[in-house]
């Protein structure tokens, strides 16, 4: 009688697996921990069990879709989660290839080096989901409750992914390059049925040229390599025919200037504002300064006349 309180590694196994089918995933996850302590029959299942728990538990974290991939490499034969079937090879690429998405996407930096890095990465990756996981549903992402799409529709956002890291990567040096890899990012985000404006007004903003209004020079990229300054061009000003004026706002409330002669003006005019502002804190040290011996003297006459 004493002894059947103590339940055998397979008995706990097989709770654990009615557990998984009511979801009740921390309470299955200490069964199945049990099963491999007191190494039951079932341990080696046990031990890709756990490990599916910790990804449902802690779905955003690539270190456990990597541990699920290389228990799932020990497995030899199919088995159920639950009520799905699964193909241990097979999920085993699918936490590979989701680990290397989630890890891509955290790889820190923001220079050309690291967005052209990040960019290729993601492009790589949805080549990978394109070929090895094609129309087929994404099990994985199923089993740990985030979005289930097919191996192309994932392809397709990994693939926005990476042309808009590589059009960031490059828009410094080369703004029409930058739009032309958008444009990629742009099919893709349309293919997948997003209406995507914010890519295209980038897009118009990267193929954008003017000529600067106080150099004269050529510019491309608005916002990045040219910004619009207020001004006012008066009815007189916009008359003339000159190409300049063509590449004004339209509604003549700004001109178009390049970055060097707006970042000329903006740290000169900086350093006029700091030196009137130190001018104007040393006037009113000295006038502080003044007040306070007037205080002073006030004082000791106040206290000669008691
Ligand atoms: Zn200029």
């Amino acid at each position: 009688m004493v002894l059947s309180v103590f339940k055998s590694g397979d008995e706990l196994f097989n709770q654990g697996v009615d557990l998984i089918k009511r979801k009740e995933y921390a309470k299955a996850r200490k069964n199945f921990e049990k099963t491999i302590e007191k190494n039951g029959r079932e341990a080696a299942l046990a031990k890709v069990y756990v490990d599916i728990i910790d990804a449902c538990l802690d779905q955003d974290n690539p270190a456990r879709y990597n541990k699920l991939a290389a228990s799932l490499g020990q497995m030899n034969e199919g088995f159920q989660f639950g009520l799905t079937e699964i193909n241990p090879t097979r999920m085993a690429l699918e936490c590979k290839l989701l680990a290397e998405r989630m890890e891509t996407g955290r790889m820190p930096g923001k220079a050309p080096a690291q967005l052209e890095e990040r960019g290729n990465r993601f492009l790589d990756i949805a080549r990978k989901y394109q070929t090895m996981i094609g129309n087929d549903a994404i099990a994985i992402s199923e089993i740990v409750g985030i979005q289930v799409n097919t191996g192309i529709k994932e392809a397709l956002y990994i693939q926005a992914l990476g042309y808009e890291n590589l059009s960031s990567g490059v828009v410094m040096s080369d703004p029409k390059r930058a739009a032309e890899l958008l444009q990629n990012a742009y099919a893709c985000r349309k293919q997948l049925g997003e209406d995507a404006q914010q890519t295209l007004s980038t897009i118009n903003a990267y193929s954008k040229s003017v000529k600067c209004w106080i150099c004269g020079r050529p510019a491309t990229g608005e916002g990045v390599h040219f910004l619009a300054m207020p001004s006012d061009i008066s009815p007189f000003m916009r008359k003339s025919d000159d190409e300049i004026l063509k590449s004004a706002p339209s509604d003549y409330n700004s001109i178009y200037v390049c970055k060097p002669c707006y970042s000329a003006i903006s740290k000169r005019s900086d350093e006029i504002a700091r030196q009137y502002h130190e001018r104007a804190m040393q006037e009113m040290r000295a006038m502080e300064a003044r007040l306070e011996a007037e205080i002073r003297s006030l004082s000791t006459r106040i206290s000669m006349l008691r």
